[in-house]
């Protein structure tokens, strides 16, 4: 039997998945992100022989250390740049992720985003709510149709194919995209296009919908000079990470009209906001939670759940990324 320590409480299918295979589990008892100093104390109490971590931990060699015979993080996420994977390696420390089971999920949420910006959607449910709808009217609260619209995607992996696919089979959007690598799966399934760089898709795109992981490469990814680039008719979609996006650059440019509208599922200082962002209209703002669904968010524990059940038998687990 070997002990495994779970930051914060995730759905019960995971939890139950590792006591079925013998092991004891510690979920923390707090309800919210553990302190730095929460999480080594917690690690100190007991010999753990794996940690289940979630996307708010920053995990480092401290943390590695302060949990010593623990030689697999699972982490319960797609993204893992809250793990220093370089400390990781030094130690000899397996991390695992979540992928695949998000994809369609998130998709259908940076989709939704879109269309709740383009069609005013939140805005008009503040609207009504505060009692300012006073009958139908020819102009009231204009968008902007999709049908022939160009989408832009900024990362064609699984999420952002999976939004491309929506984009053009549901609404008769045209796609180009940006990544490192042309997708030629996602050449072969819709119609779309490659673009040599990230400023043609910002240049040419009525909609962007971001999808990197966070790197060095795409901290900023989009800044200031990039969002003078797009079009003043254009939206910019982010379900990604905050720091692609310099979020006091993106206040200024929908304050002053650089682009019409954004959707944004993540912020870059999680979970407070740049300054002016909550009162502007023309953005539509949720709390992290694209691949929110009950569905989703068992299929993640057990996969966490599961890659620790697969290192602790001396099996490679399936979503070892370093
Ligand atoms: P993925 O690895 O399948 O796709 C990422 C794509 O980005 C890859 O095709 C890669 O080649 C490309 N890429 C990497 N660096 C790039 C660069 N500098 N410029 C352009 N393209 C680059 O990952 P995925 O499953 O599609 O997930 C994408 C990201 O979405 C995750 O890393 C995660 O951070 C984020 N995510 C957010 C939520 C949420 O709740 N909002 C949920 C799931 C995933």
């Amino acid at each position: 039997m070997a002990s495994i320590y779970v930051t914060r409480k995730i759905p019960t299918a995971g939890i139950t998945l590792l006591e079925e295979a013998g092991h004891d589990v510690v979920v923390s008892a707090k309800d919210g992100v553990l302190t730095k100093e929460e999480l080594l104390q917690a690690l100190g109490e007991k010999e753990y022989d794996a940690v289940l971590s979630l996307l708010t931990d920053s995990v480092d060699g401290e943390v590695f250390d302060a949990a010593a015979s623990a030689k697999i993080f699972a982490n319960y996420a797609v993204g893992f740049n809250n793990i220093d994977l370089d400390a990781a390696k030094e130690r000899g420390i397996t991390i695992t992720n979540t992928p695949g089971v998000l994809t369609d999920t998130v998709a259908e949420y940076a989709f939704s985003l879109m269309l709740a910006v383009t069609k005013r959607i939140a805005e008009g449910d503040r609207f009504t709510r505060k009692g300012e709808y006073e009958g139908w009217a020819p102009e009231l609260l204009l968008g902007s149709d999709m049908k022939g619209k160009t989408l832009g995607i900024l990362g064609a992996g699984r999420i952002g194919s999976g939004v491309a696919v929506r984009a053009q089979k549901g609404l008769g959007m045209k796609v180009i995209y940006y990544d490192i690598k042309e997708n030629e799966d996602l050449e072969k399934e819709i119609e779309c296009t490659f673009r040599a760089s990230v400023e043609e898709v910002l240049k040419e795109a009525d909609v962007v919908s971001v999808h990197v992981p966070l790197l060095d490469s795409t901290h900023h990814l989009i800044n200031a000079e990039r969002l003078a680039m797009m079009k003043p008719s254009a939206y910019l979609i982010n379900t990604s990470r905050g720091p692609v996006i310099d979020e006091a650059a993106l206040v200024e440019a929908l304050k002053n009209g650089v682009i019409r509208g954004a959707g944004l599922d993540v912020f870059e200082n999680e979970p407070r906001l740049a300054a002016g962002l909550s009162s502007l209209e023309n953005v539509v703002i949720t709390p992290h939670i694209a691949s929110a669904s009950d569905e989703t968010r068992e299929k993640m524990a057990t996969i966490a759940a599961q890659n620790i059940i697969d290192f602790l038998a001396g099996k490679k687990p399936e979503n070892a990324v370093a």
